[in-house]
Protein backbone atom coordinates (compact mmCIF):
# COMPACT_ATOMS: atom_id res chain seq x y z
CA UNK A 1 0.00 0.00 0.00
CA UNK A 2 1.55 3.41 -1.08
CA UNK A 3 1.52 6.40 1.21
CA UNK A 4 2.09 9.87 0.06
CA UNK A 5 3.88 12.85 1.30
CA UNK A 6 2.87 16.37 0.04
CA UNK A 7 5.86 18.14 -0.07
CA UNK A 8 5.03 22.25 -1.18
CA UNK A 9 4.31 24.18 1.68
CA UNK A 10 0.29 25.28 1.59
CA UNK A 11 -0.34 28.02 3.31
CA UNK A 12 -3.64 28.21 5.84
CA UNK A 13 -4.71 31.08 4.60
CA UNK A 14 -4.51 30.03 1.27
CA UNK A 15 -6.81 26.86 1.97
CA UNK A 16 -9.25 28.34 4.53
CA UNK A 17 -9.05 32.61 4.32
CA UNK A 18 -9.72 33.04 8.15
CA UNK A 19 -12.22 35.99 7.56
CA UNK A 20 -14.19 33.85 5.55
CA UNK A 21 -14.00 30.72 7.86
CA UNK A 22 -14.70 33.15 10.71
CA UNK A 23 -17.70 34.22 9.15
CA UNK A 24 -18.85 30.76 8.32
CA UNK A 25 -18.33 29.34 11.83
CA UNK A 26 -20.53 32.12 13.46
CA UNK A 27 -23.37 31.68 10.46
CA UNK A 28 -23.63 27.85 11.76
CA UNK A 29 -23.34 28.54 14.97
CA UNK A 30 -26.52 30.84 14.74
CA UNK A 31 -28.24 28.27 12.34
CA UNK A 32 -28.06 25.38 14.58
CA UNK A 33 -29.32 27.02 17.55
CA UNK A 34 -32.38 28.22 15.69
CA UNK A 35 -33.00 24.84 13.35
CA UNK A 36 -31.21 21.93 14.90
CA UNK A 37 -31.26 22.53 18.72
CA UNK A 38 -35.57 22.96 18.88
CA UNK A 39 -35.71 19.39 17.70
CA UNK A 40 -33.25 18.28 20.12
CA UNK A 41 -35.26 15.30 21.98
CA UNK A 42 -35.61 13.63 18.36
CA UNK A 43 -31.91 13.10 18.72
CA UNK A 44 -30.68 9.41 18.81
CA UNK A 45 -28.06 7.85 19.66
CA UNK A 46 -25.47 6.02 17.85
CA UNK A 47 -22.68 3.03 17.83
CA UNK A 48 -19.41 4.06 17.11
CA UNK A 49 -19.61 4.30 13.09
CA UNK A 50 -16.02 2.66 12.35
CA UNK A 51 -16.38 -0.68 14.13
CA UNK A 52 -20.60 -0.58 15.83
CA UNK A 53 -19.02 -0.81 19.14
CA UNK A 54 -21.31 0.73 21.63
CA UNK A 55 -19.34 0.48 24.64
CA UNK A 56 -17.26 4.09 24.31
CA UNK A 57 -16.45 6.96 26.56
CA UNK A 58 -17.35 10.66 26.04
CA UNK A 59 -14.13 12.57 25.31
CA UNK A 60 -15.78 16.47 25.28
CA UNK A 61 -18.03 18.51 24.25
CA UNK A 62 -18.41 21.73 22.13
CA UNK A 63 -21.04 23.88 21.52
CA UNK A 64 -23.62 21.32 22.80
CA UNK A 65 -22.74 18.36 20.92
CA UNK A 66 -21.13 15.63 22.57
CA UNK A 67 -18.08 13.75 21.19
CA UNK A 68 -17.11 10.30 21.94
CA UNK A 69 -13.98 8.62 21.04
CA UNK A 70 -13.70 4.75 20.43
CA UNK A 71 -11.47 2.56 22.18
CA UNK A 72 -11.64 0.14 19.29
CA UNK A 73 -11.25 1.66 16.14
CA UNK A 74 -9.81 5.53 17.28
CA UNK A 75 -13.14 6.90 15.32
CA UNK A 76 -14.23 10.05 16.90
CA UNK A 77 -17.89 11.11 16.72
CA UNK A 78 -20.87 12.80 17.52
CA UNK A 79 -23.85 11.62 19.64
CA UNK A 80 -26.46 11.87 19.68
CA UNK A 81 -27.03 13.22 16.25
CA UNK A 82 -30.53 14.41 14.38
CA UNK A 83 -31.82 12.76 11.55
CA UNK A 84 -30.40 13.13 8.01
CA UNK A 85 -33.86 14.99 6.80
CA UNK A 86 -33.66 17.35 9.70
CA UNK A 87 -29.44 17.79 8.62
CA UNK A 88 -30.82 18.38 4.59
CA UNK A 89 -33.45 20.33 5.58
CA UNK A 90 -31.02 22.55 8.12
CA UNK A 91 -28.57 22.98 5.22
CA UNK A 92 -31.16 23.65 2.83
CA UNK A 93 -32.07 26.48 4.90
CA UNK A 94 -29.69 27.92 7.23
CA UNK A 95 -27.67 31.07 6.30
CA UNK A 96 -24.50 29.88 6.76
CA UNK A 97 -24.62 27.33 3.41
CA UNK A 98 -26.22 29.65 1.21
CA UNK A 99 -22.98 32.04 2.81
CA UNK A 100 -20.56 29.23 1.67
CA UNK A 101 -22.16 28.92 -1.69
CA UNK A 102 -22.04 32.13 -2.75
CA UNK A 103 -18.23 32.23 -1.72
CA UNK A 104 -17.64 29.65 -3.92
CA UNK A 105 -19.08 31.36 -6.97
CA UNK A 106 -17.32 34.54 -6.54
CA UNK A 107 -14.53 34.90 -4.33
CA UNK A 108 -13.34 31.30 -4.14
CA UNK A 109 -14.00 30.22 -7.31
CA UNK A 110 -11.23 31.95 -8.42
CA UNK A 111 -7.83 29.35 -9.51
CA UNK A 112 -6.73 28.90 -6.39
CA UNK A 113 -9.78 27.08 -5.31
CA UNK A 114 -10.08 25.42 -9.06
CA UNK A 115 -6.21 24.34 -8.51
CA UNK A 116 -7.90 22.88 -5.47
CA UNK A 117 -10.59 20.67 -7.08
CA UNK A 118 -7.88 20.09 -10.26
CA UNK A 119 -5.24 18.44 -7.96
CA UNK A 120 -7.38 16.25 -6.69
CA UNK A 121 -8.69 14.73 -10.19
CA UNK A 122 -4.96 14.66 -11.11
CA UNK A 123 -4.63 12.13 -8.28
CA UNK A 124 -7.72 10.54 -9.41
CA UNK A 125 -6.28 10.32 -13.00
CA UNK A 126 -3.47 8.13 -12.18
CA UNK A 127 -4.75 5.24 -11.09
CA UNK A 128 -7.65 5.58 -13.67
CA UNK A 129 -5.31 5.53 -16.48
CA UNK A 130 -2.87 3.16 -14.82
CA UNK A 131 -6.76 0.63 -15.08
CA UNK A 132 -7.90 1.90 -17.82
CA UNK A 133 -10.46 3.09 -16.19
CA UNK A 134 -10.36 6.77 -17.72
CA UNK A 135 -13.40 7.43 -19.43
CA UNK A 136 -15.47 5.64 -18.16
CA UNK A 137 -18.32 5.54 -15.76
CA UNK A 138 -18.48 7.60 -12.61
CA UNK A 139 -20.65 8.79 -9.57
CA UNK A 140 -19.36 11.61 -7.71
CA UNK A 141 -20.86 12.31 -3.97
CA UNK A 142 -19.61 15.28 -2.13
CA UNK A 143 -21.03 18.45 -0.92
CA UNK A 144 -19.60 20.16 -4.05
CA UNK A 145 -20.33 17.41 -6.05
CA UNK A 146 -21.39 19.49 -9.03
CA UNK A 147 -18.36 21.86 -9.48
CA UNK A 148 -15.89 18.42 -9.62
CA UNK A 149 -17.83 17.05 -12.20
CA UNK A 150 -17.51 19.41 -14.28
CA UNK A 151 -13.98 19.49 -14.06
CA UNK A 152 -13.82 15.97 -14.56
CA UNK A 153 -15.92 16.26 -17.62
CA UNK A 154 -13.72 18.73 -18.84
CA UNK A 155 -10.55 16.98 -18.47
CA UNK A 156 -12.39 14.27 -20.02
CA UNK A 157 -11.72 11.76 -17.02
CA UNK A 158 -15.39 10.38 -17.23
CA UNK A 159 -17.72 10.19 -20.34
CA UNK A 160 -20.92 9.52 -17.84
CA UNK A 161 -20.83 11.11 -14.45
CA UNK A 162 -23.57 11.08 -12.01
CA UNK A 163 -24.01 13.43 -8.99
CA UNK A 164 -25.56 12.34 -5.93
CA UNK A 165 -27.10 15.33 -4.67
CA UNK A 166 -25.25 17.78 -2.65
CA UNK A 167 -26.57 21.01 -0.74
CA UNK A 168 -24.72 23.13 -3.30
CA UNK A 169 -27.09 21.93 -6.07
CA UNK A 170 -29.92 23.64 -4.36
CA UNK A 171 -28.64 26.66 -5.07
CA UNK A 172 -27.97 26.32 -8.42
CA UNK A 173 -29.81 26.62 -11.69
CA UNK A 174 -27.51 26.42 -14.62
CA UNK A 175 -26.28 22.56 -12.86
CA UNK A 176 -25.05 20.79 -16.13
CA UNK A 177 -24.80 17.26 -14.56
CA UNK A 178 -27.01 14.64 -13.94
CA UNK A 179 -28.03 14.35 -10.51
CA UNK A 180 -29.92 11.39 -8.73
CA UNK A 181 -31.14 12.07 -4.95
CA UNK A 182 -29.82 9.21 -2.84
CA UNK A 183 -26.73 6.46 -3.69
CA UNK A 184 -29.61 4.11 -4.27
CA UNK A 185 -30.74 5.32 -7.30
CA UNK A 186 -28.07 4.43 -9.54
CA UNK A 187 -29.33 1.62 -10.77
CA UNK A 188 -25.71 0.11 -12.67
CA UNK A 189 -22.78 -0.05 -11.23
CA UNK A 190 -19.64 2.27 -11.80
CA UNK A 191 -16.41 2.22 -13.11
CA UNK A 192 -15.46 5.57 -10.62
CA UNK A 193 -16.78 6.59 -7.29
CA UNK A 194 -15.56 9.63 -5.69
CA UNK A 195 -16.83 10.05 -2.27
CA UNK A 196 -15.26 14.07 -1.65
CA UNK A 197 -15.43 16.05 1.55
CA UNK A 198 -18.52 14.03 2.79
CA UNK A 199 -18.31 11.20 5.17
CA UNK A 200 -17.04 13.71 8.17
CA UNK A 201 -20.97 15.90 7.51
CA UNK A 202 -22.87 12.38 7.47
CA UNK A 203 -25.53 11.17 9.80
CA UNK A 204 -25.00 7.72 9.22
CA UNK A 205 -21.79 7.86 7.06
CA UNK A 206 -21.15 3.72 7.57
CA UNK A 207 -24.16 2.73 5.91
CA UNK A 208 -24.08 5.43 3.18
CA UNK A 209 -20.52 3.82 2.45
CA UNK A 210 -21.05 0.43 2.51
CA UNK A 211 -23.92 1.46 0.24
CA UNK A 212 -21.45 3.59 -2.13
CA UNK A 213 -19.14 0.48 -2.09
CA UNK A 214 -21.93 -1.64 -3.36
CA UNK A 215 -22.23 0.80 -6.26
CA UNK A 216 -18.84 0.24 -7.84
CA UNK A 217 -17.98 -1.99 -10.56
CA UNK A 218 -15.41 -5.15 -10.05
CA UNK A 219 -12.36 -3.77 -11.16
CA UNK A 220 -13.84 -0.53 -10.24
CA UNK A 221 -12.27 1.96 -8.02
CA UNK A 222 -13.28 4.23 -5.21
CA UNK A 223 -11.13 7.49 -4.02
CA UNK A 224 -11.83 9.02 -0.64
CA UNK A 225 -10.93 12.42 0.95
CA UNK A 226 -12.41 13.17 4.38
CA UNK A 227 -11.08 14.56 7.60
CA UNK A 228 -9.50 12.22 9.56
CA UNK A 229 -8.52 11.61 13.70
CA UNK A 230 -5.87 13.45 13.50
CA UNK A 231 -2.99 15.41 15.23
CA UNK A 232 -5.13 18.43 15.15
CA UNK A 233 -8.06 17.00 16.60
CA UNK A 234 -6.09 15.11 18.79
CA UNK A 235 -4.19 17.75 20.40
CA UNK A 236 -6.73 20.42 20.41
CA UNK A 237 -10.04 18.84 21.12
CA UNK A 238 -12.76 20.84 21.57
CA UNK A 239 -10.73 24.14 21.29
CA UNK A 240 -9.97 22.91 17.44
CA UNK A 241 -10.94 25.59 14.97
CA UNK A 242 -11.78 22.91 12.34
CA UNK A 243 -13.88 21.22 14.16
CA UNK A 244 -17.15 22.43 13.66
CA UNK A 245 -19.79 20.12 14.75
CA UNK A 246 -22.24 19.69 12.51
CA UNK A 247 -19.41 19.45 9.46
CA UNK A 248 -17.36 16.99 11.54
CA UNK A 249 -19.68 14.39 12.99
CA UNK A 250 -17.92 11.81 11.92
CA UNK A 251 -13.68 11.55 12.46
CA UNK A 252 -13.04 7.99 11.15
CA UNK A 253 -9.56 6.58 11.75
CA UNK A 254 -7.46 5.18 8.75
CA UNK A 255 -7.82 2.11 10.45
CA UNK A 256 -11.97 1.75 10.96
CA UNK A 257 -11.87 2.79 6.62
CA UNK A 258 -9.91 0.38 6.00
CA UNK A 259 -11.72 -1.96 7.74
CA UNK A 260 -15.06 -1.16 6.00
CA UNK A 261 -12.94 -1.12 2.51
CA UNK A 262 -11.45 -4.85 3.27
CA UNK A 263 -14.96 -6.30 4.23
CA UNK A 264 -16.80 -4.59 1.02
CA UNK A 265 -14.18 -6.70 -1.12
CA UNK A 266 -11.42 -3.69 -1.63
CA UNK A 267 -7.91 -3.22 -1.92
CA UNK A 268 -6.12 -0.35 -0.74
CA UNK A 269 -4.10 0.45 -3.35
CA UNK A 270 -2.87 4.24 -1.50
CA UNK A 271 -3.92 5.58 2.25
CA UNK A 272 -2.62 9.21 3.04
CA UNK A 273 -2.91 11.61 4.87
CA UNK A 274 -1.86 14.53 2.94
CA UNK A 275 -2.92 17.30 5.36
CA UNK A 276 -0.54 20.40 5.32
CA UNK A 277 -1.88 22.58 8.54
CA UNK A 278 -1.96 20.36 11.35
CA UNK A 279 1.13 22.06 13.03
CA UNK A 280 0.31 25.37 11.85
CA UNK A 281 -3.32 25.13 13.42
CA UNK A 282 -2.34 23.86 16.48
CA UNK A 283 0.58 26.17 17.30
CA UNK A 284 -1.60 29.36 16.53
CA UNK A 285 -4.49 28.08 18.34
CA UNK A 286 -2.31 27.30 21.47
CA UNK A 287 -0.52 30.83 21.06
CA UNK A 288 -3.55 32.67 20.42
CA UNK A 289 -5.96 30.86 23.25
CA UNK A 290 -3.11 30.84 25.61
CA UNK A 291 -4.36 26.61 25.85
CA UNK A 292 -1.76 24.90 27.87
CA UNK A 293 -0.78 21.16 26.36
CA UNK A 294 -0.86 17.99 28.28
CA UNK A 295 2.29 17.05 27.18
CA UNK A 296 5.14 19.56 27.78
CA UNK A 297 6.81 17.42 25.27
CA UNK A 298 4.65 18.63 22.76
CA UNK A 299 4.89 22.02 24.38
CA UNK A 300 8.61 22.37 23.88
CA UNK A 301 8.13 21.23 20.62
CA UNK A 302 5.28 23.16 18.73
CA UNK A 303 6.22 26.53 20.80
CA UNK A 304 9.91 26.69 20.92
CA UNK A 305 11.41 24.59 18.17
CA UNK A 306 12.19 26.30 14.68
CA UNK A 307 10.43 26.33 12.04
CA UNK A 308 12.51 24.21 10.62
CA UNK A 309 11.97 21.75 12.68
CA UNK A 310 8.35 22.01 12.70
CA UNK A 311 7.94 21.58 9.18
CA UNK A 312 9.71 18.45 9.40
CA UNK A 313 7.10 17.29 11.96
CA UNK A 314 4.46 17.83 9.89
CA UNK A 315 6.20 15.66 7.60
CA UNK A 316 6.65 13.16 9.69
CA UNK A 317 2.79 13.12 10.27
CA UNK A 318 1.86 12.97 6.98
CA UNK A 319 4.34 9.94 6.12
CA UNK A 320 2.96 8.03 9.60
CA UNK A 321 -0.61 8.69 8.50
CA UNK A 322 -1.28 11.16 11.37
CA UNK A 323 -2.24 14.54 9.87
CA UNK A 324 -6.16 14.91 9.81
CA UNK A 325 -6.79 14.87 6.40
CA UNK A 326 -7.26 11.85 4.94
CA UNK A 327 -7.88 10.64 1.33
CA UNK A 328 -7.74 6.67 0.10
CA UNK A 329 -7.40 4.89 -3.32
CA UNK A 330 -9.06 1.28 -3.36
CA UNK A 331 -9.52 -1.04 -6.07
CA UNK A 332 -12.81 -3.43 -6.47
CA UNK A 333 -11.27 -7.28 -7.05
ZN1 LIG B 1 -14.97 2.09 16.70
Amino acid sequence: MKTTVLLNKLEQAELRPREYYNEYSRLISEDVRKLLFPGREMWTERRCPGCTNADVKLSFERNGFQFYLCDGCFTLYVSPVPDQAALSKFRAEGQAERYLDTLFRNELSSKRYIHIIASIIAWVMTYTDRFDLTGGSCCVWSSHGARIAEIMKRKNACSDIVVVNGNEIMHREDNPVNTVESIRDISKPKDVMALFDLLERMVDPRTALFDALGKVNNGGMVFITCATYGFEYQVLKEHSPNLIPVDRLTLFSADALKRILRESGFEVLELSTPGRLDVEVVVDTVKKRGLELESSFLENLLIRKDENCLSKFQLFLQEFCMSSYLRVAARKA
